[in-house]
């Protein structure tokens, strides 16, 4: 096996984070400077449309161990993270928001939790998110008892983007041909050992959440279709319950009219019709999100294109001299 050339890689996506990222970095270069290991910083710029990337190019000036990534454009929180773990050369690989909402502080207590406890994978699980908007809370406890039915038990509450996989772990997940994947879930579903490290999550130290409700669809909807086809199911139980009603209305119908009464013409039938037309729209919904998936897979196109990484031009730059 080849020997990984840094110890620990710090994979971090960034979207229009020009407002927190000199925040992150001095809170973050300390914390690694006392790690006592090798390591590397792979940023990663989502496509950002602000200052961020001419910004992490001027700190790495100063930085030698910031690794600037930076994508054609934006492609979202999880494939951005994606492409941090492809570039990622560490041991060991941590993954961390850029907005200190995770603190940096606890990579040194992961990377101490897998070297003690011999793990492959130490998640942060958030103990307290109190900072988080109520809405966010509500929501993401929803998304969590939702996934632990759907994925499995092993899936741990609370558990993030936040957490440190060994160079085995990183490798698998770089080999997933899947073109949306949700690595939150399938990192507990691939098996490996683990173990947690609570911390509390904290405000966002600038800017804006980069999170928005329409996005946080997308997440779920991601990841409920590309673990589960419960949804399928539920199609069926729909119509079957739909033609269950329909035959109801029917037999309500067919009693007025021996009954002589005038039966009511339009209402039971628009409720019937609106009540059906919604069900098949529901159903071929469905069915469009997994057909949607199949079709991505089959095209294979790319999820990411980097515009450049500065650990590529670091060698031009030696090869020059
Ligand atoms: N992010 C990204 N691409 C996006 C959206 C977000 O790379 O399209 C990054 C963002 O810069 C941050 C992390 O993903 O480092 C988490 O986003 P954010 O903090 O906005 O989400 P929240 O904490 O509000 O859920
Ligand atoms: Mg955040």
């Amino acid at each position: 096996m080849l020997l990984s050339p840094v110890t620990l890689s710090v994979v971090t996506p960034m979207y229009n984070e020009r407002e927190a990222v000199d925040h992150f970095v001095a809170r973050l270069r300390p914390v690694l400077d006392g790690l006592g290991d090798s390591y590397e910083v792979v940023a990663v710029d989502d496509g950002s449309s602000d200052a961020t990337v001419s910004r992490l190019m001027q700190l790495r000036a100063e930085w030698p161990q910031l690794r600037v990534v930076a994508l054609r454009r934006n492609v979202g929180h999880q494939t951005a993270l994606r492409a941090g773990l492809r570039a990622a050369k560490g041991a060991y690989v941590v993954s961390i928001d850029a907005d200190l909402q995770d603190p940096p502080e606890v990579i040194g207590e992961m990377l101490a939790a897998a070297r003690r406890e011999k793990v492959d994978v130490v998640y942060g699980v958030r103990s307290d998110r109190s900072t988080d908007t109520a809405f966010k809370r509500q929501t993401a406890g929803l998304y969590y008892r939702v996934m632990r039915k759907l994925v499995g038990p092993w899936v741990s509450d609370q558990a993030g983007d936040f957490r440190l996989m060994s160079r085995a772990v990183v490798d698998v997940l770089n080999g997933l041909p899947e073109p949306r994947p949700v690595y939150r879930l399938i990192v507990p579903s691939l098996g490996f050992s683990s173990a947690e490290v609570p911390y509390v999550r904290a405000e966002r130290v600038a800017g804006e959440t980069k999170y928005p409700l329409s996005k946080m669809i997308k997440l779920t909807l991601d990841s409920v279709t590309s673990f589960s086809a419960a949804p399928l199911k539920i199609a069926t139980w729909l119509g079957l319950f739909s033609f269950f009603l329909c035959v109801v209305l029917m037999i309500v119908a067919l009693i007025t009219w021996l009954a002589d009464a005038v039966v009511p013409g339009w209402t039971s039938l628009y409720v019937a019709v609106l009540l059906l037309g919604g069900i098949q729209l529901i159903c071929l919904g469905l069915l469009g999100e997994y057909i949607g998936r199949i079709y991505a897979a089959s095209q294979g196109r790319p999820p990411f294109l980097v515009a450049f990484d500065t650990a590529a031009l670091d060698v031009t730059d030696s090869v020059a001299t």
